[in-house]
């Protein structure tokens, strides 16, 4: 993932652009300004944004696209992605795996006729030309979201006189949806990129460990489930047995539930409750290691 120069002076990172190259400074957007853009199969430029793409896949994408393929997440990863560190906030990603030697190829889902998963597409396709980022003022207590128009040379929808508003497009595109449920991915991709300058969350290094962990819990859902239902985990943290019985196979709250508690290694959040036995025997061996009474 290239991050660009928007604005000066803050901390921020570009969660999606989908560029392949050529890209002009984008221009900042709020949801009620206008651009012009439309992209259909007559453009001379069909299906140009669909080689070497640099194409991020969210947890919900992966979900998404490996129901359509009527095959589990962990297979899909292994058949159409490669593993790539996003820099800004130094943790691992899944991107799309582009053909050619150089990556420059084409999407393994393109044809002819356009994208063959195009109801399952990824949240950059679905922005493009829209991208999406997120920045913190140095100083600020909460973020800024905004989206930026992608304009590259090479794109011809932009000579289009059709008019919308970006949350006209973003409706029409159906991401609502996709932002809520990515909403834990991107935060803790946000915050991590906000702790870079100081070495990591409260200037603490991030291990190796923990980093697999972001990249398991983003990527493989069943990978996740059999780390809870396999070890102390639900042992350990207080969570209600309904829920537990739900995430036996509800895929999307397993996703939560790992993004929280990611949240809550990482960054310390309160997003989940330890069972107050466990938390009453923290407390008693940190006393007794510290010989506090
Ligand atoms: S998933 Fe579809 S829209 Fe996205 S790059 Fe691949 S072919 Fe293009
Ligand atoms: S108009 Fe832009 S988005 Fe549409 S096919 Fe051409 S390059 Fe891709």
């Amino acid at each position: 993932m290239t991050n660009r120069p928007i604005l000066d002076k803050e901390i921020k990172a570009d969660i999606f652009s989908g560029m392949s190259g050529n890209p002009v400074v984008p221009v900042q957007l709020r949801p009620e300004d206008t651009f012009c853009f439309s992209c259909h199969k007559g453009v001379p430029c069909w299906n140009a944004c669909c080689h070497g793409a640099d194409i991020t896949l969210t947890p919900l994408d992966i979900l998404r696209l490996s129901e359509g393929f009527g095959i589990r997440p962990r297979e899909f990863l292994a058949k159409y992605t490669v593993p790539a560190m996003w820099e800004a906030a130094d943790l691992p990603v899944a991107k799309i795996k582009m053909g050619g030697d150089d990556g420059k190829g084409p999407c393994p889902f393109m044809t002819g006729d356009g994208c063959s998963v195009y109801a399952h597409r990824p949240a950059t396709c679905r922005y493009y030309p829209l991208g999406l980022a997120s920045v913190k003022m140095k100083g600020a207590e909460t973020r800024d979201d905004f989206h930026f128009l992608v304009k590259e040379t090479h794109c011809q929808g932009h000579a289009s006189t059709k008019e919308m508003t970006v949350a006209e497009y973003c409706a029409e595109q159906g991401l609502t949806g996709h932002e809520a449920v990515d909403r834990g991915w991107i935060d803790i991709i946000m915050k991590m990129a906000s702790w870079q300058g100081v070495g990591g969350p409260m200037g603490q290094g991030v291990t190796s460990q923990t980093k697999k962990m972001f990249f398991m819990v983003s990527t493989d859902v069943d990978g996740l489930r059999s780390f809870v239902f396999t070890t102390k985990f639900l042992e350990t943290y207080d969570i209600a047995p309904e829920d537990i019985e739900a995430l036996k196979t509800d895929d999307e709250g397993m996703l939560r539930l790992g993004l929280d508690w990611m949240k809550n290694v990482l960054f310390n959040e309160k997003t989940l409750a330890m069972k107050e036995a466990v938390l009453r025997a923290s407390i008693a061996k940190i006393r007794e290691e510290t010989g506090a009474s």
